[in-house]
């Protein structure tokens, strides 16, 4: 790092510690131009980005509004809470690397699909079946039978069918 006090280009790290909780690094330089000494402070930039909803807004990308959505898909569903911390960390990892300033809601919508789709199929159907609007009974029925088709690498529920049915019918009644 350059030196503020007489440009020199180069400084040495003399000393360099741990501050805060351990999510700051404190190092003392010392610039062997002009003997200068001074401190700079590391710390990890997250950068979050604001997420572009579906009528164009802009908000904040909040992490605890993401849980808040994961946690009604799964009530009463048999998924661990390190499991569901472990999904979120997976979705921030995923928006923080795509490294744009702004991403659709849609594309987090996306993400955590794909997360319950893995944790646990219920979840993934009621979740899926507020965020993609379905519209009627088939699209409904569709998506169901298109996770049937689906290779048995998740564990396979057989009770699908019969704990979708009043959430399904009670939403194409709308
Ligand atoms: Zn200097």
């Amino acid at each position: 790092m350059r030196c503020p006090f007489c440009g020199a280009p180069d400084t040495k790290v003399i000393d360099s510690r741990l501050v805060g909780e351990g999510d700051q690094v404190r190092r003392r330089r010392k610039c062997e131009v002009c003997g200068e000494r001074f401190t700079t402070y590391e710390t990890v930039e997250l950068n979050l980005p604001r997420v572009i909803k579906r009528d164009g807004s802009r908000v904040p990308f909040d992490l605890h509004k993401v849980r808040s959505g994961m946690m009604r898909a799964l009530e009463k569903r048999p998924v661990s809470t390190e499991q569901i911390d472990q999904a979120l960390a997976r979705i921030q990892r995923c928006v923080i690397g795509r490294g744009d300033s702004e991403v659709p809601s849609l594309w987090i919508g996306e993400l955590v699909m794909e997360e319950l789709r893995r944790l646990d199929q219920v979840a993934y159907v009621r979740f899926a079946s507020v965020y993609r609007h379905f519209e009627d009974v088939a699209a409904f029925r569709e998506e169901i039978e298109r996770l049937e088709r689906q290779p048995p690498d998740s564990s396979p529920q057989l009770d699908l069918l019969e704990e979708m049915q009043p959430n399904g019918s009670r939403d194409s009644a709308a």
